[in-house]
């Protein structure tokens, strides 16, 4: 009933991300930190090697892989970096509004073209006034003859500014809140579409985040996912099904912490010898392993039970938030692993602290995934 190897294709995929993520982007992650810098010659090897797009079937364009293989990627990729695997990665949750309510056509017009280069998609629901609370958002879609005109501003968009095709939340019944939602496929270069302020983030920093506001757009009645009405059902499973990898991205970060604390641990010497043989760290670099251990499995429970197509809502809340949680703990403890110098940019642990942070924040706040628990639990 249960098996924990991987197949030998998992395997081979598994090496090839952390091949790439070792050699292209783990030397150019501290640059691209510092200097807030679009990983864009990255993402055209991700895309060259099969990495991009990973849950689009074959026919689109995309890898045709799983959530499974999905995670086992993303966890080599953001342990190299975060944000250039959030960046690389990001498309999976973009595009899954499109895979979910999408028409063949569609599909064929939009994502096709788009996953044949190394293009980026963006998610667009978060608003100033509205974010864990997504029924009241006041982007608007008013829907003219066979166009819908889209007033609205975006913000903290994860690819704004350089994808260029936006999922796109949206409301056509304002008075209707939730009910109100409605998606829509935006190609970055209608007229009315721009980049407002580009977000000057604490970790994270090599994937661009920034608003994206909508003047006066004219969309096709065409480009409407699904019907009026089903955009709030359309991202809330987007994002059930996504968090597995958000999950494993923290997996990955929280292991890169620890594998660097163990190095110090092992190379610095206080009392005339190595601090690893002191128990107060080692009972520290235990405790990492143990919730590193315990997020990979639950984060892999997820991904197997959304390829399974089973419900999922309730594991993905679970692994998201305790993955998150942990790369927060972990990274923590490895700073102080570091001592004095984890403090210091010049050690690449207090990046890990920093980008971890995020994990906690988005597709749902841990304190929203927390509320969705505990709805199970108390249905
Ligand atoms: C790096 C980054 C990338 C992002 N990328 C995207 C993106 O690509 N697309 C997109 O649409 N959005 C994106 N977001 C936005 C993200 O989804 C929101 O920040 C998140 O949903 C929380 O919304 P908020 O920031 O408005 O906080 P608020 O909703 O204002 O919450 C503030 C605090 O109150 C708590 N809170 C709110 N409501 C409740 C409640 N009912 N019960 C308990 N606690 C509650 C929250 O947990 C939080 O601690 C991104 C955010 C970040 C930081």
């Amino acid at each position: 009933m249960i098996n924990f190897s991987l197949s030998e294709e998992q395997k081979a995929l598994r090496g090839l991300a952390r091949q790439f993520a070792q050699n292209e982007i783990a030397p150019l992650a501290a640059e691209c930190d510092r200097e807030a810098e679009h990983p864009i010659a990255i993402i055209e090897k991700a895309h060259g090697l099969g990495l991009m797009n990973m849950t689009v079937p074959e026919r689109y364009g995309g890898a045709g892989l799983g959530m499974m293989e999905t995670c086992l990627i993303t966890e080599e990729l953001a342990a190299a970096c975060a944000g250039i695997g959030t960046a690389i990665v990001a498309n999976t949750l973009a595009l899954t509004p499109l895979l979910l309510a999408g028409t063949v056509e569609q599909l064929e017009r939009y994502v096709k073209p788009l996953c044949a280069g190394p293009n980026l998609a963006a998610l667009c629901m978060t608003e100033p006034l509205a974010g864990s609370d997504v029924g009241a958002i006041r982007t608007s879609a008013r829907r003219e003859g066979n166009h819908y005109v889209i007033n609205g501003t975006k913000t903290l968009i994860d690819n704004g500014g350089v994808a260029q095709l936006y999922s796109l939340f949206a409301s056509t019944g304002l008075e209707k809140g939730a009910r109100g939602i409605s998606a829509f496929m935006v190609p970055a270069d209608l007229t009315g579409v721009s980049v407002g302020k580009q977000e000057d983030k604490m970790g994270q920093r090599a994937i661009n985040t920034s608003e994206v506001i909508f003047e006066d757009v004219l969309v096709p009645v065409e480009n409407r996912l699904g019907e009026e009405g089903q955009g709030f059902n359309i991202f809330l499973e987007s994002l059930n099904r996504n968090k597995p990898w958000i999950a494993a991205a923290s997996v990955g970060v929280a292991r890169a912490a620890l594998e660097a604390a163990i190095q110090y641990a092992q190379e610095r010497v206080q009392f005339g010898q190595p601090i690893a043989s002191f128990q107060a760290i080692q009972f520290m670099l235990a405790d990492m392993a143990i919730k590193i251990e315990g997020a990979r499995l639950l984060t892999w429970q997820a991904a197997w039970r959304v390829d399974q197509e089973l419900r999922h809502s309730y594991q993905s809340a679970i692994g998201k938030c305790y993955a998150s949680d942990i790369a927060m703990e972990v990274a923590i403890d490895a700073l102080q692993v570091f001592g004095g110098y984890g403090y210091i940019k010049e050690y690449p642990v207090e990046k890990y602290m920093r980008d971890a942070k995020a994990f906690q924040i988005y597709v749902g706040t841990n304190q929203i995934q927390r509320h969705i628990i505990a709805q199970h639990l108390l249905s």
